[in-house]
């Protein structure tokens, strides 16, 4: 018997499915840049964008790889990492500083309005406030979604991006974050998440209770984790926990 007080979420691929978000992101927001900006270069006068979308994407993704490598304390926090390396395109287009910092930061908007379009397991926020009657709960995530503004923002106490900590997951530092807000110590905390490095690994170091999302079957896990194959399967897991047998 164990007396569990907080759970704290891993958000991308384990409330909901990422995929098809990220790739809909990713080309939905330099699509529109490139669009919008356009139609204000030929307004101006000024002489047409010259990389095609393809070329555009492929650019700047090199200049998020090199600028993680540069400022590597920086390398999760992708959303600085995108607004950089948009704006450092935009000048090599022959942007002025001004216009480039505008118009990169105009993208990064539409990039979080298309970002928050999740859509959250069916059964993820009817669970979320069951849960939320017995414990507290926390998102930790290293995605750059607006924690604000994803659709489950309502279910969670505790909302920790780690990578604007500077401090992504492995990192200890947001599960620290997030039990020093509840006071509450790591053996009556539990995580649950679908990467094991950056989820179950961090978790179990620090004591914590963890409940791995993933398909594969494994035989041999450590003591302390707990695997399912989705998270709707998360009430068998604290029913098992919390029966005094
Ligand atoms: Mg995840």
């Amino acid at each position: 018997m164990t007396s569990l007080k907080v759970i704290t979420f891993d958000l991308d691929d384990t409330l909901w499915d990422n995929s098809g978000v990220m790739a809909r992101t990713e080309t939905g927001h330099y699509g529109w840049l490139l669009d919008n900006l356009a139609v204000w270069l030929e307004e101006r006068r000024w002489p047409p964008w010259r990389l095609d979308v393809d070329q555009g994407l492929e650019d700047y993704l090199q200049r998020r790889k090199r600028l993680a490598q540069e400022v590597p304390e920086r390398r999760g926090d992708f959303t600085w990492l995108r607004l950089r390396a948009l704006e450092a395109q935009l000048e090599a287009q022959g942007l002025p500083r001004s216009a480039a910092t505008l118009w990169a930061a105009a993208a990064m908007n539409e990039f979080h309005r298309l970002r928050v379009q999740v859509t959250p397991h069916p059964e993820a926020a009817e669970l979320l406030a069951d849960l939320g009657q017995r414990y507290r709960l926390a998102a930790i995530t290293n995605g750059n979604i607006h924690l604000k503004r994803q659709p489950l923002a309502g279910y969670f106490e505790v909302a920790i991006a780690a990578g604007e900590l500077l401090a992504p997951k492995p990192d200890p530092t947001a599960f620290l974050t997030a039990l020093e807000r509840f006071e509450v110590a790591p053996q009556n905390a539990m995580h649950v998440g679908d990467s094991w490095e950056e989820d179950i690994v961090p978790a179990l170091r620090l004591g914590m209770h963890a409940v791995w999302i993933s398909e594969e079957r494994h035989d041999a896990l450590p003591k302390g984790v707990h695997r399912i194959g989705h998270v709707r399967e998360l009430r068998g897991v604290l029913a098992a926990l919390n029966s005094p047998y």
